[in-house]
């Protein structure tokens, strides 16, 4: 078999940002303004911060306008609940994102229900997974988005294909499998009690993992040709003189390489996609806010 692609979601992600870029001039034109996204941190997780952080330039560098807000990590869920709803009213914001996970003493998915499914640009609130559900347009979760892109800039139409997704978060599996099948697809969602999960595997033509758990896939799992879109991020504890272990994905891509027609690195697969998408969703949100045609 020829060599895998590796399909390089970095690029890909800054093409689709320059074309976002490139639409920001035309929305303000129209509207006066530029769309806005305002993320909402609450409490001080130091990962979450650096997410947030990066959102937010992101955001600017496309041109967009970045609102950020922080609450403390003893915020009470009216708090937050009543800044939603005024970034809800603000005109100048078009989409929200509260950064999860929240404090364990808050209530997340009644915190993520108070936003308008209009401005949902994660995707999560209830309206916008019933849309989905329902084929209906709406706001996607955008890792799911990212990898369906990044899946069908490698196959074109993936209508017929065997796809097995592995995981079912309401954040990546179930809105993924969702997508496949809106693509036609013939879908098999996998998670934890799934028994002979190599097997299932070994029957797709499209396998996207998102479990969390390093390595898990391996390349006998594979059938011969098959693209593979590895969502996972997993630390493995430092080796030798590494201060910091290395990040691999959910799938050994070693073994699995020679066997995929394509395959996501990790780092550098679907995790740029995911910004990308965010900011794809502010500026589809924007122009559906403003009456105007989706960007192109
Ligand atoms: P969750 O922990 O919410 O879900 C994991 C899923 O995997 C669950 O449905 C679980 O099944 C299933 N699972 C666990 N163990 C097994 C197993 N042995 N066999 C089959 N299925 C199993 O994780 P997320 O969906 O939020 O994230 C998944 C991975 O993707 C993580 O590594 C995360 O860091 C990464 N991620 C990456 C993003 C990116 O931008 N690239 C964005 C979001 C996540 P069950 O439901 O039965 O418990």
């Amino acid at each position: 078999m020829t060599a895998a692609a590796v399909i390089d979601g970095k690029a890909f992600a800054a093409a689709l940002r320059d074309r976002i870029a490139a639409a920001v001039p035309d929305y303000q034109a129209a509207t006066g303004r530029a769309p806005g996204l305002a993320v909402v941190l609450v409490g001080d997780d130091p990962a979450s911060a650096v997410y947030v952080g990066s959102k937010g330039k992101a955001t600017i560098a496309a041109g967009m306008e970045s609102f950020e807000y922080r609450l403390p990590a003893d915020a009470a869920q009216e708090d937050v609940e009543a800044l939603l709803k005024q970034l809800n009213a603000d005109e100048k914001v078009d989409g929200i994102l509260l950064q999860l996970p929240l404090p364990s003493h808050l209530d997340e998915q009644a915190a993520v229900g108070t936003i308008d499914p209009n401005k949902d640009v994660d995707g999560l609130t209830p309206v916008s997974t019933g849309r989905l559900a329902l084929g209906i347009d709406g706001l996607v979760p955008c890792t799911p988005l990212g990898s369906l892109m990044l899946l069908q800039d490698q196959l074109g139409d993936l209508s017929g294909l065997e796809a097995v997704v592995i995981g079912r978060s309401i954040l990546v599996g179930k809105p993924m499998a969702q997508l496949l099948l809106g693509a036609n697809c013939t879908v098999t969602l996998a998670h934890s009690r799934t028994r002979d999960l190599p097997d299932i595997v070994r029957r797709a033509d499209i396998v996207v993992a998102a479990v969390g758990r390093a390595e898990m896939v391996k390349g006998d799992w594979l059938k011969p040709g098959a693209v593979v879109i590895d969502v996972g991020i997993n630390r493995l504890a430092p080796a030798g003189e590494e201060t910091k272990g290395r990040l691999v994905g959910d799938v050994d891509y070693g073994s699995a390489e020679p066997h995929v027609r394509a395959i996501t690195p990790v780092p550098g697969g679907v995790g740029p996609m995911t910004i990308a998408c965010l900011l794809r969703n502010t500026l589809v949100a924007a122009h559906r806010r403003a009456g105007l045609p989706d960007p192109k």
